[in-house]
């Protein structure tokens, strides 16, 4: 490793970092991590913490998988790259299909379209569901409906469709035909309404409005995340996602789920799709997918929609998208052993468990720190806790403030991520109860530092 010295000169010089801005990681530069084991991070000056973020809500199997390592540095020996463009295939990525079929079978999701990442995945289920529309003869149905707060990732397509005016307006104007709703966050909607059920009902008549407003005859899909995430942990009620589900398909409306957060366990189910109890049409998958490993990407797609392309010989249902590296063996090789092991150690089990235990514990940290003005998670391994100022105003935690939450849990022994005034936190599958314990016995000392 070149000497820390030269490390931090050329990262201010040379890099320019994602969902950062130029001038703000020069005035505050990033730490410099360097190793990863188990769920433990280590940075530059040799301090350790618990990353309680998993990387970027990814790494549901820690850093230390071996069973990854090695199944990655197998294939890079017999085939680092083959494209699956028309023509080829390959031994790895037929495999990870057949398996990705198996595991989202119960969805009604068999068939796999591969991309780099969640970007990509979601932006292949935009393309897809417009062709799909097309191919079937209703060429009118060319919009998007979303829910406000909702993250896509950052393709034009995605940006379009995010629900979050941070992501959007750099970049406007975006994709035309995209609108959203409500989302159902009891903390803060514009109905003032702070039951789950009651919002939940209030936004699913939104979205009814918006469609008879729109008509139904132009709207090509629904796409929303199971638990809101970035947006900071939105758990919808119960009947939130099978009442869309049913809107969707009286419609004529594709329902599209973006799980790149929440398939592979996070939430204690195997999907989100599961875990709410329907069965959409397509959904994007990535991180988990190869936990962080290797960039890759999956979009699932059911067989009702499969069956409008396949059943199709001409120009219109050929795909016309696809990336370099759709189908990566090395990328394949890395998500069959991510998956593998995902289900040996059904880390599912392990997520809904220890969720249990962090939302009880940020419970306790909310009764003794008025700082946090709501909490939000109860859904396996996905907990947020909002930071105010002002408990009657719920204005945000001002930002000096937030970051001395956050160095102190740092310092602490914790790595947490800051968004906004949520604190996400989301640590891989396979933590156990004494690290979890340690993680909220350090976001205490951080709340009290703040
Ligand atoms: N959708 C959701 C719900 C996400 O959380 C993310 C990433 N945080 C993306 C899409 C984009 O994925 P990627 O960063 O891999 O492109």
């Amino acid at each position: 490793m070149k000497d820390e010295n030269f490390l931090k000169a050329n990262n201010a010089q040379h890099m320019w970092h994602p969902m950062t801005s130029p001038a703000d990681s020069l005035a505050n530069p990033p730490r410099i991590i360097t190793k990863g084991s188990g769920v433990r991070i280590t940075d530059i000056d040799g301090h350790e913490t618990i990353d309680a973020v998993g990387g970027l809500w990814n790494v549901n199997l820690g850093f230390s998988n071996t069973a990854v390592k090695e199944a990655i540095s197998n294939q890079l020996d017999e085939l680092p790259y083959y494209s699956t463009f028309r023509g080829t295939s390959n031994d790895q990525v037929i495999e990870l299909s057949y398996m990705l079929g198996e595991f989202f079978k119960p969805d009604g999701l068999t068939r796999s379209f591969f991309t780099s990442g969640g970007s990509d995945s979601v932006e292949v289920m935009l393309r897809l569901a417009r062709q799909y529309h097309k191919i079937k003869g209703e060429s009118g149905r060319t919009k998007f409906l979303s829910l406000k707060k909702g993250y896509h990732g950052t393709h034009m397509g995605g940006a379009s469709i995010n629900g979050n005016a941070n992501f959007r307006t750099q970049y406007e104007p975006l994709m035309a035909g995209c609108y959203h709703i409500p989302a159902p966050y009891t903390y803060r909607n514009p109905f003032n309404e702070t039951d789950p059920e009651k919002l939940a009902q209030l936004c699913l008549q939104a979205l009814e409005d918006e469609i008879a407003f729109q008509g139904a005859n132009t709207i090509a899909a629904f796409i929303m995340e199971p638990v809101l995430g970035a947006g900071g942990v939105i758990p919808p009620h119960p009947g939130f996602l099978p009442a869309v589900r049913e809107i969707c398909s009286r419609n004529g409306i594709l329902l599209l789920l973006d799980e790149v957060i929440t398939a592979y366990g996070r939430l204690g189910s195997w999907s989100g799709a599961r875990h709410f109890g329907v069965k959409p049409d397509m959904i994007a998958t990535a991180k988990a997918i190869t936990n962080g490993y290797y960039p890759f990407g999956a979009t699932m797609i059911s067989d009702t929609v499969a069956e409008v392309f396949e059943s199709d010989q001409t120009a219109a249902a050929n795909i016309a998208s696809g990336y370099t590296y759709s189908g990566h063996p090395v990328g394949a090789a890395a998500a069959v052993a991510c998956l593998k092991e995902t289900l040996r150690l059904n880390v599912k089990d392990n997520a809904a468990a220890r969720g249990t235990q962090m939302f009880e514990g940020v419970q306790a940290l909310m009764a003794k720190h008025d700082i946090i003005g709501d909490i939000r998670g109860g859904v396996g391994l996905m907990t947020a806790m909002e930071l105010i100022g002002d408990k009657d105003k719920k204005a945000p935690l001002d930002k000096a403030r937030i970051a001395k939450f956050y160095e102190a849990t740092y310092a602490a022994g914790t790595m947490v991520r800051v968004s906004g005034p949520n604190v996400i936190i989301s640590p891989s599958l396979v933590i156990e109860q004494a690290d979890v314990t340690k993680i909220l016995a350090d976001l205490d000392h951080g709340l009290s530092q703040a």
